[in-house]
């Protein structure tokens, strides 16, 4: 399945529900997380339905690839490339992953603690 007509990240893709988009290509959109938990607090996706990474393919790894390739070049416009920032992708029930969905959090501009409770 490309799409899920039910998936909040579909329709932010499709343009049909809002989003602070600042990053689009072919592959991939990112944007504002809606409960920002840092100063920089950006979700990358790809356009793809993909509800985790239980459902990634080796052909997939490309793709993988560009989300983190993405996520360096924000990572550096957001100016937290030196100051530090946490890349996050839950996976299922314990993870708390709440949308299925699958994305990378970047998450920056503040001292975090590891390991997270
Ligand atoms: P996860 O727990 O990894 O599935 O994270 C889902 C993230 O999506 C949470 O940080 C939410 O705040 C965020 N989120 C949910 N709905 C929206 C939305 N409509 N626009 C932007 N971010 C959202
Ligand atoms: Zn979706």
């Amino acid at each position: 399945m490309s799409t899920d007509p039910a998936c909040i990240f579909c329709q932010i893709i499709s343009g049909d529900s809002p989003a602070s988009i600042f990053y689009q290509d072919d592959l991939a959109v990112a944007f504002h997380d809606i409960r920002p938990v840092a100063p920089v607090h950006i979700l990358i996706v790809p356009r793809r339905h993909i509800p985790s990474v239980n459902n990634l393919a080796e052909a997939d790894e490309p793709l993988i690839g560009h989300l983190f390739t993405i996520a360096r070049h924000l990572a550096r416009e957001q100016r937290v490339d030196q100051t530090g920032y946490r890349l996050i992708l839950n996976t299922g029930p314990d993870s708390g992953q709440a949308v299925f969905h699958l994305h990378l959090h970047l998450i920056g501009g503040r001292r975090m603690r590891f390991p997270m409770g």
